[in-house]
């Protein structure tokens, strides 16, 4: 497995996400049936049950990094996220690439170290502190088109995208359009 991973990268967004006010019910993750199929979507973790405790827990940190994310300090989103990694049970391995250059790669979180919850918020803390390191802050967006909020990072060129999707673009150009007739 790579360092950087893909699917936990888009786990880390939908799991963000799972509280969307777009729709007339924002939450998402109703059940611990509903975190399941999120794991399941993204083959995280997917070997194992969600039990309520954990549903909890992951819903009270991804609402506590939503508010970060929208309105907290660069060093309050810095502190909680080292907070989460000190508690990860994810450690890198150093691996050789057989061409004389190294890298660091991260397995998946063994099933006997911790609690689901954490290795589940240590997968989305080492990818968003990833995105931080690479990308800046400025690069770690909220999409404008209300009352969609949806959380996204910003890999476009010339950082300038400000929709979570198409479908935002496309109704926030349509309202501004009848708005000025
Ligand atoms: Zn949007």
């Amino acid at each position: 497995m790579e360092y950087y991973n893909e699917l936990w990268f888009s786990f880390t967004f939908d799991l963000l996400n799972s509280y969307d006010p777009y729709y007339e019910e924002p939450e998402r993750l109703d059940s611990p049936e509903q975190l399941n199929n999120l794991l399941q979507k993204y083959g995280v973790l997917c070997d194992e049950t969600v039990a309520l405790k954990e549903l909890t827990a992951v819903r009270a940190y991804r609402d506590r990094l939503r508010d970060l994310i929208i309105s907290g300090s660069d060093e309050q989103l810095g502190e909680f996220l080292t907070e989460s990694e000190l508690r990860s049970p994810l450690r890198p391995r150093l691996n050789a690439q057989g061409d004389g250059n190294f890298r660091y790669v991260y397995n998946p979180p063994d099933k006997n170290t911790g609690s689901l919850a954490d290795r589940i918020l240590a997968v989305c803390s080492r990818t968003l502190g990833r995105e931080l390191t690479l990308y800046g802050r400025p690069r770690l967006k909220v999409c404008v088109s209300d009352p969609c909020r949806e959380i996204f990072s910003d890999h476009s060129k010339n950082g300038l995208q400000r929709f979570c999707s198409k479908r935002c673009s496309t109704r926030y150009h349509v309202k501004k359009h009848r708005e000025s007739q």
